[in-house]
């Protein structure tokens, strides 16, 4: 008998106003979702490895501008893109980072290559896309990046002088668009991968949680993967992916209850917004959420396909 296999992807919690929601744009999305989600779970029914699951599906989202990853990325302060992002693998815990990378198409990947072929974990800025070049990555123009909706969001943001995201004529603009994914491979690894523009109008390099292992990812063989979206800075002082690990090492808990203790108690408990979804080591998904909606996908381990987008969507 073969053994279990399964995945699940997220593409940002927050605000995602159901009346703003265009029939297309909606279609959309889902469509990304499910392209994202299949092209991980076909690594996986290969007999592939969890890691490659997990980058495969971030990668179609960092290369769909609807989410706030890669192309889509959101804004800085100087009209720029900067992308964190990171993976881990449950094995050996190995991990890979990158935060403030302006020129990689699909800043995943590079997080991978850390993780592979250097002695680090997390690299940053310029030195990382020394690294990136020094292994054959090519040099992506900012211009790839940019999209009208993320000027307007910026120019908005900018006569506020906001960082959040607040009302616009967009659907999701309250939303943390980060991408992410976790998988349980045929051989019983873990792994986890999450990828980021980070927050509009984001200044003096500043870094989220998508970068940060045990805050916005985390994979322990035997236990559970971990990827997360929400406003970083709770994430990070919260270190909800690595919490939500240790409630299940330490406290037995399962899945679900460890996922919605910390999202939906701690977490919230501090004003910090956000979701995540987490796979444990039999394949069973989590989704978790504190805010009115996620958009997400799983394929669970009886081969059961999943896409939602509001919370109370069951
Ligand atoms: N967590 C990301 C950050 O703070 C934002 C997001 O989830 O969209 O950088």
């Amino acid at each position: 008998m073969s053994k279990p296999f399964s995945i699940a992807i997220h593409g940002g919690a927050g605000t995602i106003l159901r009346e703003q929601m265009t029939p297309e744009l909606e279609a959309q999305i889902r469509r990304d979702l499910e392209s994202s989600v299949k092209a991980g779970y076909q690594v996986l029914a290969n007999g592939g490895d969890a890691l490659d699951a997990v980058v495969a599906a971030v990668k179609v989202l960092e290369d769909s501008p609807h989410f706030n990853a890669g192309k889509g990325s959101v804004l800085t302060n100087k009209e720029m893109v900067e992308m964190d992002a990171s993976v881990m693998h449950g094995k050996e815990m190995n991990a890979g980072a990158v935060a403030g990378v302006r020129h990689i198409r699909n800043p995943i990947e590079l997080a991978r290559d850390v993780m592979l072929n250097s002695n680090h974990v997390l690299l940053i800025g310029e030195g990382a896309e020394e690294f990136a070049f020094e292994h054959g990555y090519e040099y992506t123009e900012q211009d790839y990046f940019y999209t009208d909706r993320r000027y307007e969001q910026l120019q908005s943001m900018k006569e506020k002088g906001l960082f959040a995201l607040s009302e616009s004529k967009y659907p999701d603009d309250s939303k943390h668009g980060t991408v992410g994914a976790v998988a349980l491979d045929q051989q019983g690894n873990l792994a986890a991968a999450t990828s980021t523009g980070g927050v509009t109008n984001k200044k003096y390099g500043r870094v989220g949680d998508s970068s940060i292992i045990g805050a916005g990812t985390f994979a322990e063989n035997g236990n559970v993967a971990v990827s997360t979206t929400g406003m970083g800075e709770f994430f990070i002082r919260k270190c909800v992916a690595g919490d939500v690990a240790a409630r299940m090492r330490y406290l037995g808990e399962d899945v679900v209850t460890a996922s919605e203790t910390v999202i939906n108690g701690e977490l919230k408990a501090m004003g910090g917004e956000g979701g995540l979804i987490a796979l444990d080591a039999s394949g069973n998904i989590s989704y978790a959420m504190n805010s009115s909606g996620m958009y997400r996908a799983g394929i669970d381990a009886h081969g059961a396909m999943e896409i939602k987008i509001y919370a109370a969507e069951k």
